[in-house]
């Protein structure tokens, strides 16, 4: 279900990782993934790492990055130590709190060997599914639908490229059935929002708010911005700061 990773790509990972260090650093010739059983342990754990993350179409801007909000780390926390399948989860909070992070630290801890999973902003889901003769859009929604864990990034993003009621009451229908067909199948979905509950209502109806009433919550209310922080970060290596 999750993405397949290519050749190039591997070898992309394997050159990240193996870069700094000198044990492993000739060992990135391109032979795939058996070269990967000789790295130092560090060398293979980081390559995992990050083998896993790009199987989950997380972007890779979200890798290394914790939350430090301790009472929202500690309802993400109970979430997984509670986990069952059909246990869905809505993530609220207004923009750059870090919701996007939460998902992903979420998805990457409950998936692996025996649970798979896939992250998909739902503006991009909503795009791939207009572009009804795009080869691509069947893989989407058989992914989307039968994926173990699905992060759903972003609700209410997608309605800035929507350009009619039709389209609008479309994407709906389709959000509709995904959501409840998950819900039926115990799949489990995560969603993030900064939409509340009356934009929510009125932007997807009843059928979409029905569904999403059965979801855990976990509100971020917190003071720390995480895009805020970059921008400070970047801002003061440009006054000649210590990079990381
Ligand atoms: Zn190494």
């Amino acid at each position: 279900m999750a993405k397949e990773i290519g050749e190039e790509y591997i070898v992309k990972i394997q050159k990240e990782v193996t870069d700094k260090c000198e044990r492993c650093k000739d060992m990135c010739v391109g032979d795939g993934i058996v070269v990967i059983d000789y790295f130092c342990p560090i060398c293979k754990a980081k390559f995992w790492e990050l083998y896993k993350i790009a199987r989950l179409r997380i972007p890779v801007g979200f890798i290394g990055k914790t939350i430090e909000d301790k009472s929202v780390m500690q309802r993400a926390n109970n979430y997984i130590a509670n986990f069952s399948p059909g246990f869905n989860l809505l993530i609220k909070g207004r923009s750059g709190l870090g919701k996007t992070l939460l998902a992903t630290l979420i998805l990457r801890q409950l998936t692996g060997e025996y649970r798979n999973g896939d992250f998909f902003a739902v503006a991009n889901y909503i795009n791939y599914r207009q572009n009804l003769y795009d080869d691509g859009v069947e893989d989407l929604e058989e992914i989307a639908s039968n994926t173990d864990l699905l992060v759903l990034d972003d609700l209410g993003s997608e309605h800035g490229a929507l350009d009619s009621e039709g389209q609008a009451a479309y994407v709906m229908s389709r959000l509709s059935l995904l959501l409840k067909s998950r819900f039926d199948n115990k799949k489990t979905t995560i969603i993030t929002t900064n939409l509340d509950a009356i934009n929510l209502k009125r932007r997807y109806g009843d059928a979409v708010c029905s569904v999403l009433a059965s979801y855990a919550v976990i509100n971020m209310t917190g003071e720390i911005n995480y895009r805020e922080r970059v921008a400070k970060d970047l801002n003061s290596k440009l006054e000649g700061g210590v990079s990381k």
